[in-house]
């Protein structure tokens, strides 16, 4: 991959890079697009990366749909597809992690310890093989493009940080790789995230300044649905910092992350005034 990537960048091809844990969608389909625009060769890699997932995580019931990943990327007139094994990424020894400390203790970070630190780490190291121009996250995953992009310039990553829109289904419900573990019920519940962000959302726009109401109806949404087993978290945070909110400003973010079953779920929405 390194030697591929230097070969293009000597011929001063600019490479977009789109980093995947396969099972793709068209989420991933639009990070793809959105590369293809702006570059001259677009490079997927796809990874499930051990040391993101905590020990009661899905990293082993992850889904692996290889053989349709590789026909949708052809598809899409993807490039490159990297996938390397893990043995290759952490050798015997490897001992280096990047923490983004702070941000990475909020919202997902209080239930997903370590995460962070093994997206960054994970990330930081798909850059320097690649080494692309551009790097394209979803929106979907808010935080993690927030700590990419501080990882990014923190650490001198010659690279741009490009952040897309999130995909929907059809009905709202953010497309996601997990979704696949949804029963037919549990699908149909999921929706309430997309409408209690909806809901906040409007709040706001009609001139709710008190988040702490918009957090309230939110969750009390959220705890009427009753395939919902846990809300982590559903509330109005500065898209900056991450920090909750007591009043709203003129960009918020709303995000929520719950479980319906074991099945762990997050999404959010930006509120621009
Ligand atoms: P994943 O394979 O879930 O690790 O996601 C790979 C990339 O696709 C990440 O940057 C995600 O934020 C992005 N992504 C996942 N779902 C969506 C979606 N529904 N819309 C846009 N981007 C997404």
């Amino acid at each position: 991959m390194q030697q591929t990537s230097e070969g293009h960048r000597l011929r001063s091809r600019t490479i977009g890079f789109v980093p995947t844990m396969g099972a793709l969608h068209e989420g991933h389909i639009s990070l793809i697009k959105r590369s293809k625009s702006e570059n001259d060769i677009t490079v997927v890699s796809i990874f499930v990366n051990p040391t993101q997932f905590g020990l009661n995580e899905d990293f082993d019931k992850y889904p692996k749909e290889t053989d349709s990943d590789i026909q949708k990327l052809e598809e899409a007139g993807v490039d490159t597809l990297f996938m390397p094994d893990a043995s290759n990424m952490y050798p015997d020894g490897f001992s280096s992690s990047i923490t983004v400390g702070g941000l990475d203790s909020k919202l997902c970070g209080e239930f997903r310890p370590g995460h962070f630190s093994g997206v960054a780490t994970v990330v930081c190291k798909l850059l320097n093989i690649t080494r692309p121009a551009r790097a394209y996250f979803g929106q979907k995953d808010f935080q993690q493009s927030v700590i990419i992009k501080r990882m990014a310039a923190d650490l001198n990553i010659d690279c741009q940080i490009v952040v897309c829109p999130t995909i929907r289904e059809g009905d709202g419900l953010a497309k996601s790789s997990r979704n696949s573990y949804l029963s037919a019920e549990q699908r149909a519940a999921a929706l309430v995230i997309y409408r209690a962000l909806n809901t906040g959302a409007e709040m706001i726009r009609a001139g709710e300044k008190d988040a702490g109401a918009v957090k309230k109806q939110m969750n009390d949404m959220l705890a009427a649905e009753p395939l919902v087993s846990e809300v982590q978290y559903a509330s109005v945070y500065d898209p900056a910092t991450l920090d909750e909110l007591a009043e709203v400003k003129r960009e918020t973010l709303l995000a929520v992350a719950l479980r319906i079953g074991s099945t762990r779920l997050i999404d959010n929405m930006l509120v621009s005034l």
